[in-house]
């Protein structure tokens, strides 16, 4: 194949990755996206394959069904809830390949003195450093969601210096390399000591901060691939790595604004070291209230009366498979003249978008999906707030507790609401590991079960009222 259509081609690819982006920016046009994506990643692959530098396909046909295969098995398989650390896995042997190239790019140039130009181990330098980093991190981000280590912060003395070291460490590796030095050890060290320095940045990150990395790393990731393709001379390469760095870090930025967190504080910040005791300073304040439990039946009644509900869903929601269930009682409502609508927080579930693709998947129509500020708007106007396992993303300590970890983290204020219904199995916390001051207001009543089940107990008490 010629460069000319090879390139030709290759501008295709890059244009079909455009466009997939654009699409998956909305739930009505993302499956068309994803498939956009899927078939410039196919033409991408086959143009590679056909050109002439291509050493051995059998080698790469066995990679290519062995990783497949594990692909195609885990993303079928796990669960809505376990997602972050799919992402966190993938993401990281991305990185990890970047690395792997820049390696063998390494030790394929070097040994031929004065073959290695500037921009090429400049190149080689980067992805091998940001590629260490992004394996080594998401495995520790893996680990921690998928709870094989503590996914607490863990903090120790002289944290930060000690980080600072290995990376000054890693860097002079890295300078030495840029500036033609070819030893074959230094770009071991580079590669070893970026790989503990992605381990040694993980470890104090926690809690709710856990995606915001998991973001941070992807777009990691991506530089890493770019440099990969300056190395390559790989234009393909280049563009889609650079779009990956580029969203990773639009999502980072915002995943930290809908969390009122600078990226320095996620990354510095060892957010949930502390105990849920001292977190809830202002709680202990709220403790005079009580917690009022009511019965389906109770809150049917209120539902079937109601000029307007606001569903509230969160992760307990996800856990319970509960989305039909809830477009049901929706429906129902809607039925009887209830306004209906759905209040989405940015951070409710596990992963960005949760609450939208389990309701869309329930074909819940996308006009009832109100945003944050949206939904807060409507509020005061709404006779009943129907939280549906939330719980970190309702709590009025964000606002009002200084002392709260989640203080400063923008909220749905369905306290603004006539009457709010919980629906959750126990008193137990949320994410963040904190108390919430919303289940003792005189406001609220909690219906105690599986979100399901209640839900469920709903619907029929509805069609009873
Ligand atoms: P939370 O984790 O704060 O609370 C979920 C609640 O659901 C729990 O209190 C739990 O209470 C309840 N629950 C669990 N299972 C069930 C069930 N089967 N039926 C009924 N209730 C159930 O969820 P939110 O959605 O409010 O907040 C999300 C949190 O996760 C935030 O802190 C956010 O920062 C963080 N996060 C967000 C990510 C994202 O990108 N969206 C990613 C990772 C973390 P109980 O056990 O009593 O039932």
């Amino acid at each position: 194949m010629s460069r000319d259509v090879t390139n030709l081609l290759y501008l295709i690819t890059i244009v079909t990755f455009i466009l997939a982006l654009r699409f998956l920016s909305h739930p009505t046009t993302a499956r068309r996206g994803n498939w956009i994506g899927a078939v410039g990643m196919l033409v991408a692959i086959v143009v590679t394959f056909a050109q002439h530098a291509v050493v051995s396909y059998w080698e790469i046909a066995v990679g290519m069904i062995v990783g497949g295969s594990f692909g195609a098995v885990a993303a079928r398989r796990v669960r809505m809830t376990a997602m972050p650390q799919m992402v966190a896995l993938f993401n990281g042997v991305g990185g990890g390949a970047a690395a792997l190239i820049s390696l063998a790019e390494f030790h394929n140039l070097a040994p031929d003195p004065g073959s290695l130009k500037t921009d090429i181990s400049a190149s080689i330098m980067l992805s091998a450093i940001i590629g260490s980093i992004s394996f080594a991190g998401s495995m520790i981000a893996f680990a921690k969601l998928q709870e094989l280590i503590r996914g607490r912060p863990i903090v120790y003395p002289l944290q930060q210096p000690t980080n600072a070291l290995v990376f000054a460490a890693v860097l002079a590796a890295g300078i030495a390399i840029a500036a033609g030095s070819e030893q074959q050890w230094l770009i071991w060290v580079l590669v070893a000591g970026a790989a503990v320095f992605g381990v040694l940045f993980v470890l104090p990150i926690g809690g709710a901060d856990m995606p915001v990395v998991i973001s941070l790393l992807n777009a990691f990731t991506g530089l890493a691939a770019a440099a990969t393709g300056f190395e390559l001379e790989n234009n393909v390469l280049i563009v889609s790595g650079m779009l990956v760095g580029a969203s990773g870090t639009f999502l980072t930025l915002m995943m930290g604004r809908a969390m009122n967190r600078s990226v320095a504080n996620v990354l510095f910040g060892a957010f949930g070291q502390l105990a849920p005791a001292a977190a809830g300073g202002a709680v202990a304040g709220a403790t005079d209230g009580q917690v009022r439990s009511a019965t389906a039946e109770d809150v049917a009644v209120m539902l079937a009366y109601a000029h307007k509900v606001v569903f509230v869903p969160g992760y307990g929601m996800a856990v319970a498979q509960a989305q039909h269930d809830v477009h049901a009682l929706a429906a129902l409502l809607e039925s009887r003249g209830v306004e209906v609508s759905y209040a989405i927080h940015p951070v409710a579930g596990r992963m960005p978008g949760h609450m939208n693709v389990l309701l869309a998947e329930a074909n819940v129509p996308y006009p009832q999906l109100k945003e944050l500020d949206e939904a807060n708007a409507e509020f005061s106007r709404t006779d009943v707030a129907l939280v549906i396992g939330a719980n970190d993303v309702v709590n009025p300590d964000a606002r009002n507790n200084t002392a709260s970890p989640i203080y400063g983290m923008p909220i749905l204020n369905v306290d603004n609401a006539q009457q709010v219904v919980v629906l959750k199995r126990s008193m137990n916390p949320g994410f963040a590991g904190i108390d919430n001051p919303l289940f003792l207001n005189p406001k609220t009543v909690m219906l105690f079960g599986d979100a399901k089940e209640s839900v469920d107990k709903l619907t029929s008490s509805v069609k009873a009222a």
